[in-house]
């Protein structure tokens, strides 16, 4: 048994899995997005199920990111304008503060600066990143569904159905869901708008009699312009929302890798630093594994580069398959890959990498054009993080230079840790 087996043995005595560790064990279920994948290629034979869970799968967790950052501007402006339209209410009020009229616009004007403040601060603290999008557009439209509201309040029915000046502000409050790049808060936004506006002009309808020729100066009331609104906020709608998929699908081209589907470097890369700063965040450690295949000139020197790029389209839904959507794996270069496993110790990610290397050894590659199998091999460099290294970089060179360990230590191994490394980390410890 030669030095490496040695320490890899070593690190397998590690005892009990993480949580997160529990949960990789479970084999994903088909249904779930792969993961280090982008979102997948549109198909045209899609159920209706299959399109209603695409449509609600929430974006991936950088996009979500993304668009927390969009929601942090969008909460910035939003502020910004209350605020400097405050003074409008504020001066009329002032005027004549004992009227209705200017006392209830006051009203409306401070429940919409409380809405800015408490949405604002909760971004600035990062508080429901997930659902935060939500809120803040339907609470955007029920502003403005409340300012038309005050008119009906005020007894001024036909200025609530025919306003040229609130009414357009529905459009910039959906048009903003489109910088949350989720198209679920777009069409809930979108109905929201729709379905209150709709209400409070039933309800005009309904309460007064809009033919009375003494609010005529506010203009007459009629369905037809009513419906085209209502038109023009569903086309609102739809353009945000589409502008969200067009935003999603090219993000989709400029990180996937395109002969194997899965991510591509520059996503990898991205991916390293957040997944980077929510390990500092948690503590929890992340596997880090290099992976390349053996020989792989000598592979495409005997049957061909057609069947070399079989080999890796192979190897890489055998990846894709075993790792779990928290899970980032990704074509690092031209035979090579890289995976980022969040709250995977190293006896673990040893005992799962072993595992997909015995995986790989078994998979037959189509050559000749496919009347023949043959097969690859691969090695395999695992490091962990904080172990190996402060950062999430450190630890993926770390992983790298094990890779070339198992390279230079005879190919289609694993390399977890050599003896010194091992060694002197338990002195280490040790010491602590
Ligand atoms: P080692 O075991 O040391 O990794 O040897 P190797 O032959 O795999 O490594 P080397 O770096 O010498 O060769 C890598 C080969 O991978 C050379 C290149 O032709 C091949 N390759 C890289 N990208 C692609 C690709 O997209 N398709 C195909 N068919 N081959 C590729
Ligand atoms: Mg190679
Ligand atoms: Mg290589």
């Amino acid at each position: 048994m030669n030095d490496l087996q040695h320490a890899a043995e070593d690190v397998d005595a590690e005892p009990t899995p993480t949580t997160a560790e529990a949960s990789a064990a479970e084999p994903r279920p088909a249904t779930r997005p792969k993961p280090g994948l982008v979102e997948g290629p549109a198909r045209s034979d899609v159920s209706l199920r299959e399109a209603w869970q695409r449509l609600w799968t929430p974006p991936d967790p950088d996009l979500i990111d993304a668009g927390f950052h969009g929601e942090w501007m969008v909460a910035g402006i939003r502020l910004l304008v209350i605020l400097l339209l405050l003074y409008f209410p504020l001066n009329q009020y002032l005027g004549s503060p004992l009227e209705r009229g200017p006392q209830i616009v006051l009203w409306v004007a401070v429940a919409a600066l409380a809405e800015a403040l408490v949405i604002y601060s909760a971004v600035m603290r990062s508080w429901g990143r997930r659902w935060i999008g939500f809120l803040s557009g339907i609470m955007d439209v029920s502003l403005v569904s409340l300012c038309l509201g005050i008119f009906l309040r005020l007894d001024r029915p036909l200025h609530a159905t025919n306003d040229l000046v609130i009414f357009p502000v529905y459009f910039l409050a959906i048009g903003a869901t489109s910088l949350r790049y989720d198209w679920r808060i777009c069409i809930l936004t979108g109905f929201s708008a729709m379905a209150q506006y709709l209400a409070l002009i039933t309800y005009a309808v309904w309460q007064w009699d809009l033919d009375d020729p003494t609010g005529a100066f506010a203009g007459d009331f009629s369905w037809v312009p009513q419906a085209g609104r209502l038109a023009l906020l569903g086309i609102a709608t739809l353009l945000a929302t589409t502008l969200v998929v067009r935003a999603r699908e090219q993000r989709r081209l400029s990180t996937r890798d395109r002969l194997t589907d899965l991510a591509n470097r520059g996503f990898f890369d991205d991916n390293l630093s957040r997944l980077g700063a929510m390990a500092s965040r948690s503590g929890e450690p992340v596997g880090v594994v290099m992976i390349d295949i053996d020989h792989f000139k000598r592979f495409n020197d005997s049957y061909g580069h057609l069947a070399g790029d079989a080999a890796l389209r192979s190897v890489a839904a055998v990846l894709s398959e075993s790792f779990r959507t928290t899970d980032m794996i990704a074509r690092y270069g031209g035979e090579e890959f890289a995976g980022l496993f969040p709250g995977m110790g190293l006896a673990y990610a040893k005992r799962r990498m072993e595992e997909l290397r015995a995986r790989i050894e078994q998979l037959p590659i189509p050559i000749t054009g496919g009347s023949a199998t043959s097969q690859v091999t691969v090695s395999m460099g695992v490091s962990v993080w904080p172990d190996d290294g402060e950062s999430l970089v450190e630890v993926l060179a770390i992983a790298d230079l094990r890779l070339y360990q198992a390279k230079r230590t005879g190919r289609n191994r694993i390399v977890c840790a050599t003896l010194s490394e091992e060694g002197r980390r338990r002195g280490d410890r040790r010491r602590r």
